[in-house]
């Protein structure tokens, strides 16, 4: 059997691809991935989510739009593609052992924000640690919070959020910036803005949120806790493209390119969210690609039908 249309990723673009393509009579088979509902599965509260005036919980949201998409006959399979094969027609895309064949693709793989790598890190996201400053910095009035990391990302965290905090710490493991000259010099001339430099995080401590850091320097040896509300964590991002490469291009930071919007250069192959976007990152932007992607699918099985169509006469 060749599918119409497989979509790889349940996050908030994979989903809304799912409801539209499945409303449009295409019964998507939607391949969830290790990590089901996405990156929104992983916080608390969202508060800018359209629709929601009191805010929502990231995996309630999830959820509904998982229900939607069921509703209208999505079929989903919670398993991670190991392999796809771009270069023929039918696409073929490989899960569990199992190749399926499908005459158009929507890529939602995500993104996912790199952390440093400890326990409590997980133990505290969406209760005090955050990847994503433009999410929750509001939550932050009136505290002080750090930001770990020395790129643009870091610079730019650091300067939103001080529209918020009392005070931003950004903790820095070497003596200078990678990030640009101009991000720089904006955040190091905020008053609101300090910097410890050739420190490094070493535990998150708190017992229910956040409340203190443990910090080292690696110069001196020296360690310290420092009692904080807020750890943003900016060390970058990877995009979930690894069983892309040598099928679609991909930037140097992994991204995968697209042609224009959500098209890919391969017809029938279409890309959403945050998997092609270093920029945005927001799950209402993510979603509105996931449409985008869907219309665009349905408009090239349209036009594979009509020429079918032609060629039988
Ligand atoms: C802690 C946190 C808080 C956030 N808060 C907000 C917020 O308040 N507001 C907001 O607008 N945005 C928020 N964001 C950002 C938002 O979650 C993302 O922009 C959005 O989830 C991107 O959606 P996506 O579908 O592109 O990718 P993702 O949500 O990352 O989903 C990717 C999906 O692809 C799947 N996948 C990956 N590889 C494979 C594979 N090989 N095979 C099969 N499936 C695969 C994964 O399992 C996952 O289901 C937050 C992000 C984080 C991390």
């Amino acid at each position: 059997m060749v599918e119409k249309v497989i979509i790889i990723g349940s996050g908030c673009a994979g989903l809304p691809a799912a409801i539209y393509t499945a409303r449009e009579g295409f019964n998507p088979l939607l391949i969830a991935g290790s990590l089901p509902g996405g990156q929104l599965s992983l916080t608390t509260e969202v508060e800018n989510y359209p629709g929601y005036e009191d805010g929502v919980m990231g995996p309630d949201l999830i959820n509904k739009m998982r229900k939607q998409a069921e509703r209208f006959g999505t079929r989903f399979l919670n398993e991670d593609v190991t392999s796809v094969d771009l270069k023929s027609k039918p696409f073929k895309v490989t899960a569990a052992g199992k190749t399926y064949e499908t005459e158009s693709l929507i890529i939602a793989t995500g993104a996912n924000a790199m952390l440093l790598g400890m326990e409590s890190e997980q133990k505290f996201m969406g209760r005090g640690v955050s990847t994503c400053a433009t999410c929750d910095a509001t939550f932050y009035k009136n505290k002080n919070v750090i930001v770990v990391g020395g790129g643009d990302t870091a610079m730019e965290d650091s300067t939103f959020l001080t529209r918020f905090a009392s005070s931003v710490t950004i903790i820095h493991r070497r003596d200078a910036f990678k990030a640009s000259q101009i991000m720089q010099e904006r955040a190091l001339s905020n008053p609101k803005i300090k910097v410890m430099w050739n420190t490094v995080v070493e535990d998150i401590l708190g017992d229910k949120k956040v409340s203190a850091v443990k910090l080292k320097n690696v110069t001196t040896g020296e360690a310290k806790e420092m009692p904080i509300d807020g750890v943003f964590i900016a060390i970058g991002y990877t995009p979930n493209t690894k069983i892309f490469k040598g099928q679609l291009p991909l930037d140097e930071k992994g991204y995968l390119v697209v042609k224009e919007d959500v098209l890919t250069e391969i017809p029938g192959v279409f890309v959403a969210g945050d998997v092609a976007d270093h920029f945005y990152r927001q799950a209402v932007v993510a979603a509105g690609a996931g449409v985008k992607a869907a219309l665009q699918a349905r408009e090239y099985l349209s036009k594979l039908e009509y020429e079918r169509d032609k060629a039988k006469k």
